[in-house]
């Protein structure tokens, strides 16, 4: 099984294709957004001081993200075919998961950039919601993707949840930090010759039957 890397702004989906090919492929899905909030969740004072970090739409500091990933990926299921989700978010990231990649035997297969305009991932963002109890992601905006009953987990029945970065003010940072810092990250990875490039401005499934035809 190829080890994917996602390449997206923010709010493009990528958690939602991950569950897909989690659940058709068996793929280990590694988000170091979601490390990063379960570490916020713990209370942990580590957790505390991301807090804002993660509020403001900043991102955190290479060192933090990448101790967290370095443990994920040390775990026997990272063995079995990964989805990195959210990392690298830099070029630096880039270098230093190649070290980690190659010290502890892993191959980076394929990234896959999941094109879309800013318009459309905003407002993306701004209807996106997710399950707590289950972690089904939702879109409020988006026939595809809504609940049944508004803002309540089909599978649950519990209220959803909206992350608090995803407001309008917010997303613009992000999407700045992600034009400066991560699309470079297209070049580093077509210069390697692993950069796949799927249209993301579909359904899920459409982009999801893209994903399938280049992994
Ligand atoms: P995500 O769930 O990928 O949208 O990430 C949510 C937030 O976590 C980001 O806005 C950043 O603050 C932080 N974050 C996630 N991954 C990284 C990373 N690789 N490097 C730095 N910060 C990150």
């Amino acid at each position: 099984m190829k080890n994917i890397i996602f390449i997206a702004p923010p709010a493009a989906g990528k958690g939602t294709q991950s569950d897909l090919l989690v659940k058709k492929y068996n793929y280990v899905h590694i988000s170091t957004g979601d490390l990063l909030r379960s570490e916020v969740a713990s209370g942990s004072k580590l957790g505390l001081e991301l807090t804002d970090i993660m509020k403001s739409g900043s991102l955190v500091s290479d060192e933090i993200v990448t101790e967290l990933l370095k443990k994920r990926l040390d775990q026997d299921d990272a063995r079995k075919g990964f989805i990195l989700d959210g990392y690298p978010r830099n070029v630096n990231q880039a270098k230093v998961l190649d070290e980690l990649a190659s010290s502890l035997g892993i191959t980076l297969d394929v990234a896959i950039y999941l094109d879309m305009d800013e318009e459309l991932a905003m407002h993306r963002a701004l209807g996106r919601m997710t399950c707590p109890k289950c972690g089904r992601g939702y879109n409020r905006y988006e026939s595809a993707m809504k609940p049944i009953k508004d803002d309540i987990c089909d599978d649950c029945g519990v209220p959803l949840d909206h992350r608090n970065d995803d407001n309008e003010e917010t997303f613009k940072i992000r999407f700045n930090t992600y034009l400066e810092s991560t699309k470079p990250l297209l070049k580093y990875y077509e210069d390697k010759g692993i950069l796949k490039t799927i249209d993301n401005s579909g359904t899920p499934k459409d982009t999801f039957e893209n994903i399938e035809s280049v992994i």
